[in-house]
């Protein structure tokens, strides 16, 4: 069994449980991303704050040069903190308050995604009380459908987020009367962990279709946000650890009619960080039940999540045992039936005080962290910190 490649000396010694970032594996993410994106005039793209907001990785993803996907006020603030520029924050939400709204205005942000006219109504409002222009692009819910969990599709016609297709040239119409608001472009999300370039292309189609509708009334845009949604091996995070950015990208570059001048942004989350990171949890009791053995360890659903919100799959591995392999279900401390990481796994023979590493759990892990059962918030570690 390869595992991967764990400081297992200095984590003897740490509290856990933790977070661990490989921050040589970002970094070789951020090169690929940079080179198989700069392959294509016009592409730009930015890191999706929300899959994970620790400073130690926003400082890294900024020095690499993307820009920043916002979905909160703070995240724009961790954002403006890691020395992201404000021209490359983009800012979405289907509920963005004023205060959120006040703090993009301030900052100047790159560009509001708009869900709604009521919402357009207010940024126009909000601007003009600072008598500046915001820059928006509308939202637009595409009705494609992605091939992932039902939780994490937001581009069906039953999603809560953007604005029907048929209202858009309506939407553009009302923005073009309002004074502080320019209307600079389109965005798009339709989901998340997509791993079949066919459901990018069904995005693509369904531009390059709304382009043609909008010229026809002699509308140009500047840009368009195709938003993020690339998937990664959760099975196989030493084989693929980093994502097949060049055939994501070489499907925009194919399919999607961009316009001379025109600018295509990403917005990549899990993509970006996934597989840089590991929840690292110690072993606290092995107990052999009726029909099964638990591997009850310090880490739970407080710590990470996806497992009790998605049933998703994180490959486990024992970092300090080379023993026979044997089969367990790795379980939490958290008072719910739900706290399982992963049940009838092969561990290597696994006793008390062993250190488990729940590998691919750089995104959506730790910035969704709770103090539920009045636990401690996990602490994140970069490798070289360590
Ligand atoms: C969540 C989100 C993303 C990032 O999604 P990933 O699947 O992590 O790449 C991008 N854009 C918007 C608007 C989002 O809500």
């Amino acid at each position: 069994m390869t595992k991967g490649k764990f400081p297992v000396e200095k984590f003897q010694s740490m509290q856990t449980p933790f977070y661990y970032y490989d921050t040589e594996l970002l970094r070789q993410t951020l090169r690929t991303i940079n080179e198989e994106a700069g392959k294509h005039e016009g592409f730009v793209v930015h890191y999706a704050v929300k899959a994970n907001a620790n400073p130690k990785l926003l400082r890294i993803i900024r020095e690499a040069g993307l820009g920043a996907d916002c979905v909160s006020g703070g995240e724009i603030e961790a954002s403006i903190k890691a020395g992201f520029p404000a021209n490359k924050i983009v800012y979405a939400g289907v509920g963005k308050s004023d205060w959120e709204i006040n703090l993009g205005l301030d900052a100047d942000i790159f560009c509001f995604n708009v869900e709604s006219v009521p919402e357009l109504e207010v940024i126009n409002a909000l601007a003009a009380e600072k008598g500046k222009i915001a820059r928006v692009a509308f939202r637009l819910n595409p009705n494609v459908g992605a091939h992932t969990h039902a939780n994490i599709t937001t581009g069906l016609a039953e999603n809560k987020f953007g604005i029907a297709m048929r209202d858009m040239e309506h939407v553009i119409d009302e923005a073009a009367k309002m004074k502080n608001v320019k209307f600079v472009g389109l965005h798009f999300h339709i989901g998340s962990q997509i791993l079949d370039m066919g459901d990018f292309e069904a995005l693509c189609n369904r531009v390059n279709e709304l382009q043609e509708q909008l010229e026809s009334r002699n509308i140009r845009v500047e840009h368009i946000n195709v938003g993020g949604g690339l998937g990664i091996d959760y099975e196989h995070p030493n084989r693929v650890p980093i994502p097949d950015f060049k055939a994501y990208f070489d499907t925009y570059a194919k399919k999607l009619k961009l316009r001379p001048g025109q600018t295509l942004h990403f917005e990549l989350g899990r993509a970006v960080v996934a597989q840089c990171g590991s929840l690292i949890t110690r072993t606290l009791y092995i107990k052999e039940g009726a029909v099964k053995k638990f591997a009850i360890v310090d880490a739970g659903f407080t710590d990470l999540i996806r497992p009790a919100l998605y049933q998703a799959y994180h490959k486990i591995e024992n970092i300090t045992s080379e023993e026979a392999i044997e089969t367990y279900d790795v379980v939490g401390p958290i008072c719910e039936s739900t706290d399982v990481f992963c049940k009838q796994i092969d561990l290597n023979r696994t006793t008390r005080g062993d250190l488990l590493a729940i590998r691919s759990a750089g995104a959506y892990g730790e910035i969704m962290a709770s103090q539920y059962n009045c636990r401690k918030l996990p602490l994140g570690y970069a490798s070289d910190e360590l």
